[in-house]
């Protein structure tokens, strides 16, 4: 596990990102993140802690609690166990530029061997992981029970998606719903908006997708501003 390509897209003077270094112990609980991040396409990053880095996918609909919602989750690079905390605004002309908050999170484990040790549930998850098959239980504020993340195969994904491509899915529980839970749109944290940790960071409402969902402080809202359609989906 490393964070070389993490380090390499980011320059630590100009962005407020954790610079991060690897969690050393992991006698504690297994922690996950889910952070909304209002970059040049509005997503969410669902992080996993494994080996004492954050496992890191986006997700450009954000998680369901529908088990009939197959949601696109794009792999992307191991973040620092200390991104799990950031919330802020990653200034323009640096990587993943926008607004980010800690939308969910909490302790995870691998489903179905919850009582073994931390350790040996890494050793589960990371051999899942491998397999593109992955299956935990969380227990968040806004996500819980059992989901799966699924490794697209090859011959079935598309080539604009490549070999990163997983889906999110939740499983058959008693915490399954049909509700949509992205409509709960505040910080875990700080219960702010994204609007009031834009404002807050020195940052501003970018798509109209995160605007939309945010009641409060319509006066950041440009309208006007054009939204670059082409990028591709920042981190
Ligand atoms: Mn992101």
């Amino acid at each position: 596990m490393s964070l070389t390509l993490y380090k390499k897209k980011r320059s630590f003077k100009k962005t407020p990102e954790p610079a991060g270094k690897k969690k050393s112990s992991s006698k504690s609980k297994l922690r996950f993140v889910v952070q909304k991040h209002d970059a040049t396409q509005l997503h969410y990053d669902f992080r996993l802690e494994m080996e004492g880095v954050l496992k890191s996918w986006a997700v450009p609909k954000g998680p369901s609690l529908n088990p009939d919602d197959k949601r696109l989750a794009m792999m992307v690079e191991d973040h620092p166990y200390d991104y799990r905390t950031f919330e802020g605004t990653i200034p323009e002309g640096n990587y993943g530029a926008g607004t980010v908050m800690v939308w969910d999170e909490g302790v995870y484990e691998a489903m179905g061997y919850d009582d073994e040790s931390t350790k040996d549930q890494e050793k589960i998850l990371l051999a899942e992981l491998k397999k593109g098959d992955v299956k935990i239980v969380l227990h968040g504020e806004k996500l819980k029970g059992a989901f799966a993340l699924v490794k697209i195969q090859k011959s079935v994904s598309s080539g604009k998606t490549g070999e990163n491509a997983w889906l999110l899915i939740k499983k058959k529980d008693d915490a399954a719903s049909e509700t949509d839970i992205t409509k709960k749109d505040k910080s875990v944290r700080t219960k702010r908006s994204l609007a009031q940790i834009a404002k807050d960071t020195g940052g501003k409402v970018k798509t109209k997708a995160a605007a939309r969902k945010t009641k409060t402080a319509p006066l950041l809202l440009n309208e006007s501003e054009e939204i670059p359609v082409k990028k591709k989906l920042r981190k």
